[in-house]
């Protein structure tokens, strides 16, 4: 939603071009709201949804941990505030000298999911706590994340065995539900897994104690989503029902329910246009797309709402692409995307819900096109 101090910020600094202009408020609630919803669990903000210094600082300073995944995420939480033991390296896929300089930096949590991996932490952090991130099915996630990450739960047992054997602190499991999860189900799947692999390595003497969650947090586009607190209600029980009164230490990794509906993109209609006289379907182009930051259009999958002066009169479907010369760069077709029929060339149209996954996936100078210049008010 376009707040009324980013309306404010359009209206009189009137910055030309694309932008991202976000609203620290709206991330100062959501913070709160996941406080309050997961009240034992800390946060560690997946710094990849949007690492602007500002976010990071606000963040850093209401005490949040951090969720990075390279040595430049972990400088800019760094930079931002957080002291390292409040910084996990999350990602499974590191080079080993990465690895050793962010041990160097005194960061002591990490990701694995293979012992390959648990080798490379093993030489480089010798003595980390280790987490190894269990494969979910991603069922009911608009944005889910395959199999690139994670292991099946046995193989995760054999993991952990390793880690201990290697002289690391085999610490928990970790699993995401896939991003912009809105079945609140998921978490109780994932969990159920989680406890296999607990019970399994607790027979043998090896007790892990913690669970990372992970993110999966919506943000509102075109459908509403469950609150904050319904998530919170629901991942409890989950705990509840597979751990018992033995409930681990947690963790909680959002990216897109932090930031996403703090941001709002400001973009202009560059191009209206039809195929043929009698084809029915627009094209409008907008001076954003798929390289400009709105890469999650990929496929269809995230539907921004889409805001223009014209609303509430009438519309018809329109094929909805970008400006740079590349085909790909086409955001809606299959499912075409009601506009208004007054609506011109040179028209301003904001984009909703943009305040995640938008400002780092913006190329860099494609066609000539300048990335993403993002304000954060
Ligand atoms: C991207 C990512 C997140 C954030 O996911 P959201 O769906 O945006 O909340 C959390 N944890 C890990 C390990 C990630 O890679």
């Amino acid at each position: 939603m376009a707040t009324q101090r980013i309306l404010d910020f359009l209206a009189t600094r009137r910055p030309s071009g694309p932008c991202l202009v976000v609203d620290l408020d709206v991330v100062r609630d959501n913070f709160r709201a996941f406080e309050k919803a997961l009240p034992d669990s800390k946060i560690y903000y997946a710094v990849k949804a949007n690492p602007a210094p500002e976010i990071l600082r606000l963040l850093a300073a209401m005490g949040s941990s951090f969720d990075t995944a390279s040595v430049a995420e972990v400088e800019m939480a760094m930079d931002a505030g957080a002291l390292a033991d409040r910084i996990s390296f999350g990602n499974t896929i590191k080079k080993e000298r990465d690895i050793a300089r962010a041990y160097q930096l005194g960061i002591r949590l990490f990701a694995v999911d293979c012992v390959e991996e648990v080798e490379k932490i093993a030489r480089a952090a010798p003595g980390a706590r280790v987490f190894c991130r269990v494969l979910t099915d991603g069922e009911g996630a608009e944005w889910p994340l395959s199999r690139k990450f994670g292991c099946v739960p046995a193989m995760a047992v054999d993991v952990l065995r390793h880690a201990k054997g290697l002289g690391l602190d085999a610490y928990g499991v970790s699993f995401h539900v896939g991003s912009q999860q809105t079945d609140l189900t998921a978490w109780d799947r994932a969990l159920a897994d989680a406890k296999v692999v607990f019970a399994t390595l607790a027979e043998e003497g090896i007790v892990l104690k913690m669970v990372n969650m992970g993110g999966g947090f919506p943000t509102r586009y075109l459908r509403d989503v469950p609150a904050a607190q319904a998530y919170g209600q629901a991942i409890f029980s989950a705990l509840r029902k597979h751990f018992g009164n033995a409930l681990p230490e947690t963790i909680i990794e959002p990216g897109r329910g932090m930031v996403g509906n703090a941001g709002v993109i400001k973009s202009e209609v560059v191009l209206i246009s039809k195929k043929a006289a009698n084809d029915n379907v627009r094209w409008v182009f907008l001076d954003i797309g798929k390289f400009g930051g709105l890469a999650e259009t990929m496929d269809e999958a995230i539907r921004y709402p889409i805001v223009t002066a014209h609303d509430g009169t009438e519309t018809a479907p329109c094929v909805l692409a970008g400006p740079t010369c590349d085909s790909a760069d086409v955001m809606y077709e299959k499912t075409p995307y009601p506009l208004p029929l007054s609506l011109t060339i040179g028209d301003e149209v904001l984009i909703e819900g943009t305040g995640a996954y938008t400002t780092t996936y913006s190329a860099v100078a494609f066609n000539g096109f300048e990335p993403l210049r993002s304000y954060v008010i």
